[in-house]
């Protein structure tokens, strides 16, 4: 099944993969092949972690099956192209949520692993990569090694937030957290200028197991909303239908005056009870808000985005991210999208993990060409001057010096690349 083009989340239009395959059945090792593999998950990565111009991907959705779930431990074990969506079906009505979730749901558990995701819960839960406690990695000479903390755990550390390198990630099992309904208590909160989102999110990391940001990183003082919530103990009907967005237009549908208008109503929201609003609401449009626009990334036309999502320690973090939400501004290219979260403490299992104790921030950008490469030049040497660095789940284009200068695991994890495995990423940030 060659040729049937693949593509990264932010349709930047990469060249295509030379060759699709899929494992020829469960038991079998990996397909021979002349060239590289990389297993492909759901798409969700914005650039080319998840690509492979040139070379083969392999489809991992097929391995879909639930292998065990115990409903009084909350241990899930299952193959690692199950979509975390199929695991909140199975599980929230017997009382169990993941214990950590990205923005969106249609992700696969391979993925998740592969990038070491981080959710809203960062702040007390740590990375996804904290509650796997074991999964089995085959690799091109055949071999299949459990790894969990306790065994192969060097394995385990490097396929970790091992970006697809290490071999191909084929069960998991996974330790889900209790929860007593579907539903989330959500108390939205607004702030004007950084100051006060510091010390508001503070307070409410201590208070709430999810706590998150919403920027308008237009407004000449930043001002947002701060997202808190807990699960709470009510069972309430899911959201029903949602919009789709049918076709790529031809050109993006993002421009200043959008921004604006939507940043604009999205501050100014009258929410019935005044601010701060409390309600409470079905897990998805917490957790899942843009889900429910299927394909929202193709309003940025064919010329695709970015996402630029930089970390940087805590003390760094409020001069670092006032100077990008500056330069940002100054450059006149608006995101529609930015988030603004803490990250935690607790160190990530993975060699090359994202996360570090500091501040996230997140923005979308439409593809203008070089304009937007040099807003991100200039975003880049905020976020070396910090010590921070950037996300591989979300990058398309950071230079392979700033990759290595700020993941210094990549010399001790490129023992553990497959020697058939690569990605357009990784040539990329390694230079070759
Ligand atoms: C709307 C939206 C919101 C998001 N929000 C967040 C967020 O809040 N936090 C966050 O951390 N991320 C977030 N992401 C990014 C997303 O969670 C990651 O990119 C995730 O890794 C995508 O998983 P996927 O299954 O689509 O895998 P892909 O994107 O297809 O692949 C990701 C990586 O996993 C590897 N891989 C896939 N399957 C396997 C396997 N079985 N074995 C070994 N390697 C494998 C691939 O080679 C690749 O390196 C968001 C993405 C979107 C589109």
């Amino acid at each position: 099944m060659a040729g049937s083009a693949r593509s990264a989340w932010g349709n930047l239009g990469w060249p295509s993969a030379a060759a699709e395959l899929r494992l020829p059945d469960r038991a079998a090792a990996l397909p021979v092949t002349d060239t590289s593999l990389l297993p492909y998950g759901n798409g969700r990565s914005y650039g080319d972690v998840c690509l492979n111009p040139g070379g083969s991907l392999l489809q991992m959705r097929g391995l879909d099956r639930f292998i065990a779930f115990d409903a009084e431990t909350g241990v899930l074990v299952c193959e690692a192209g199950v979509l975390l969506a199929d695991i909140l079906a199975l599980i929230v009505p017997r009382g169990w949520f993941l214990p950590v979730t990205p923005g969106t749901r249609f992700v696969s558990v391979g993925g998740a692993i592969a990038n070491d995701v981080h959710g809203k819960n960062h702040h007390g839960a740590g990375s996804f990569g904290a509650h796997v406690r074991g999964f089995e990695l085959l690799r091109s000479d055949g071999s299949r090694r459990r790894c969990s903390p306790t065994e192969n755990a060097d394995w385990f550390a490097a396929s970790i937030g091992g970006l697809g390198l290490t071999g191909v990630i084929t069960q998991a099992t996974l330790q889900l957290r209790r929860i007593a309904g579907n539903s989330i208590a959500v108390r939205n909160q607004r702030f004007v200028g950084l100051d006060e989102f510091f010390a508001i999110n503070a307070r409410a990391e201590i208070e709430h197991e999810y706590a998150v940001a919403w920027i308008d990183c237009l407004a000449g003082t930043p001002r947002g909303v701060l997202m808190a919530g807990d699960h709470a103990d009510e069972t309430i009907a899911a959201p029903r239908g949602g919009k789709n967005v049918p076709l790529t237009p031809p050109l993006s549908l993002i421009n200043k005056a959008s921004l604006h208008a939507f940043n604009a109503a999205y501050y100014g929201k009258p929410w019935p009870g005044g601010w701060p609003t409390e309600q409470t609401v079905h897990y998805q449009p917490y957790f899942y808000p843009l889900d429910a626009i299927g394909n929202w990334n193709r309003i940025y036309g064919p010329r695709g985005f970015y996402q630029y999502q930089s970390v940087v320690p805590q003390a760094a973090a409020r001069e670092a991210t006032g100077e990008m939400l500056a330069a940002i501004a100054a450059s006149g290219q608006g995101s529609f999208l930015a988030v603004l979260k803490t990250l935690g403490a607790q160190s990530s299992p993975g060699l090359l993990s994202f996360p570090m104790a500091g501040t996230t921030l997140a923005l979308d950008f439409p593809n203008r060409g070089a304009p937007t490469l040099k807003l991100f030049e200039r975003l880049d040497a905020i976020v070396r001057a910090a010590s921070g660095r950037l996300y591989a789940a979300k990058d398309a284009r950071m230079p392979g010096a700033m990759f290595r200068e700020t993941y210094p695991g990549w010399q001790a994890f490129q023992s553990f690349v497959d020697p058939k495995f690569s990605s357009g990423f990784w040539r990329r940030v390694m230079e070759k």
